[in-house]
């Protein structure tokens, strides 16, 4: 299958903390991949890394064979390159229906936006049942489906998404985790998934790629991850 993302020995880091040193990594068209690793490992650098949000000291990333050197957040997220960063940034002001909308606007008008919307609140039952409601009144799980459906409304070709699981009971968490898959077999969505929910993560995987301090520990097939004791108990805590 064809590489979507490519990352060719990049270093990034903040001033003073060099935290990903000469990674590469590829990304195949259509996958669901779990980006795993303890806290501080590297994960959400790596996302900010590829959405535009940090600057890379060395090495190249591609997106869809085009290298993104210099190319600004917005214009890597016009290309079809979403992300959701942790904390279920939504408009807490606006309701359900309008965040989706706002998230369609740039990128649908008309009748095309309506389809967008519509198609979200089939892929995301509860948020259907809540579209008048406001950003502020829904519960932390039904936040979180909304920035992925905000996100995944304007079609993207890859989604990068930090950490949704924080915060919330395994039953929510679980259910999320269901809809990201059907949005993926659905649509062809790839997905790069950063989580410290290490089992629900690879539960709807197909490869997990673990971070230790910046460089990659394993890349494989997520069932062959999980059922790896050793790096269960070295890398992944359980
Ligand atoms: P977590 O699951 O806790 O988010 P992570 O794997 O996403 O962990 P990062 O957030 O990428 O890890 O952090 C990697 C390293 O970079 C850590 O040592 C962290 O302390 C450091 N770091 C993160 N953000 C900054 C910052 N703004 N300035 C300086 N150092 C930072």
């Amino acid at each position: 299958m064809n590489a979507i993302l490519e990352l060719d020995a990049v270093t990034v880091g903040y001033v003073g903390v060099p935290v990903l040193d000469r990674l590469s990594l590829s990304i195949p068209e259509g996958a669901v991949v779990a980006l795993l690793g303890a806290n501080g490992a590297g994960k959400t650098t790596l996302m900010r890394a590829v959405a535009g949000l940090l600057p890379t000291r060395a090495g190249g990333i591609r997106f869809d064979g085009r290298d993104l050197a210099g190319v600004a957040v917005e214009d890597r997220t016009r290309s079809g390159l979403a992300q959701v960063p942790e904390g279920r940034s939504v408009v807490a002001e606006l309701t359900v229906d309008e965040n989706l909308r706002l998230g369609a606007l740039w990128r649908y008008r008309g009748a095309e936006r309506d389809r967008a919307v519509a198609a979200m609140y089939e892929l995301f039952e509860p948020l259907a049942r809540r579209r008048r409601s406001l950003g502020h009144q829904l519960s932390g799980g039904e936040r979180q489906m909304l920035a992925l459906a905000r996100a995944l409304v304007a079609n993207p070709r890859v989604l990068l998404l930090d950490e949704p699981s924080l915060g919330l009971a395994p039953l929510v968490v679980a259910q999320l985790m269901g809809v990201l898959r059907d949005a993926a077999d659905r649509t062809g969505l790839t997905v790069l998934l950063a989580e410290q929910n290490v089992t629900s993560a690879l539960s709807i995987a197909d490869r997990g790629i673990v971070l230790g301090l910046g460089e990659i520990v394993a890349d494989a097939p997520a069932a062959d991850l999980a059922a790896d004791p050793a790096l269960r108990h070295a890398y992944l805590g359980f």
